[in-house]
């Protein structure tokens, strides 16, 4: 094929690598974020018992401190007992001693109830563990990919822009005016393979004379419709 045209296919390649690697620059922290978000609501659901068994240990502290001060304030009381001086002031704070005795009591009992739930709980909390130990690694791994391939598009970029830099030297002024002017108009593509008689790019027939002199002719051809520079494929050859 003549050499123009190899010019600019090889310059159409780097570009379109070039178009495909930004989109990737910008997806995949985009998928990165996604995954870690899912991660996390899928971690919370699984920590939900062991969110639970926090809630009864912390229930369970404010017993312990409620039974705290009633066996603070019943030493205090009973010092008060000895220096009572009338039986009226006697029978009072026995009254209030029985009344912290029994609220003791009600107190404890609800720590074991809680004690009881909790030691239930736990065995469920150690099965969560290891299940989201697990999904943790496998979450990370699934991320190295794309981390290794995010960093991938990085040295890719910098191989394709050298190569298309190295290529545009050696491409006439005159001639990447055109390719760029023709690429721009039409989302990025300015070299288009023709097959057929079929322009692959805006798919409209290309008239039977334009198609023969593509194939024959060493002239640069436009595709009549979408305006971009043709070449002849042979699709059936290269498939
Ligand atoms: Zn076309």
């Amino acid at each position: 094929m003549k050499e123009k045209i190899l010019l600019l296919i090889s310059l159409q390649e780097c570009d379109s690598q070039l178009v495909k690697l930004s989109a990737k620059k910008v997806k995949l922290p985009e998928k990165i974020s996604k995954m870690e978000e899912k991660f996390q609501l899928y971690k919370e659901s699984v920590e939900q018992n062991k969110r639970k068994h926090d809630e009864l240990k912390a229930r369970r502290a404010e017993c312990e401190a409620k039974i705290k001060k009633i066996n603070d304030g019943m030493v205090k009381t009973k010092e008060k007992l000895l220096e009572v001086k009338n039986n009226k002031e006697y029978q009072a704070m026995l009254k209030e001693i029985e009344t912290a005795e029994k609220t003791r009591s009600d107190v404890e009992s609800q720590i074991i109830v809680l004690l009881d739930e909790m030691d239930k709980l736990s065995g469920l909390v150690k099965k969560d563990e290891e299940t989201l130990k697990q999904a943790e690694i496998n979450h990370q791994a699934e991320k190295k990919i794309i981390e290794d391939d995010l960093s991938a598009v990085d040295e890719d970029t910098v191989t394709w822009t050298k190569k298309r830099a190295d290529l545009q030297a050696s491409i006439p002024a005159d001639l990447l005016l055109q390719y760029e002017k023709v690429k721009k108009r039409n989302n990025g593509v300015g070299v288009i393979a023709v097959w057929k008689a079929v322009c692959s790019g805006c798919h409209m027939n290309i008239p039977q004379q334009l198609y023969n002199e593509l194939q024959r002719s060493n002239e640069l051809l436009s595709c009549p419709n979408c305006n971009r520079i043709m070449y002849f494929n042979n699709q059936e050859k290269s498939a």
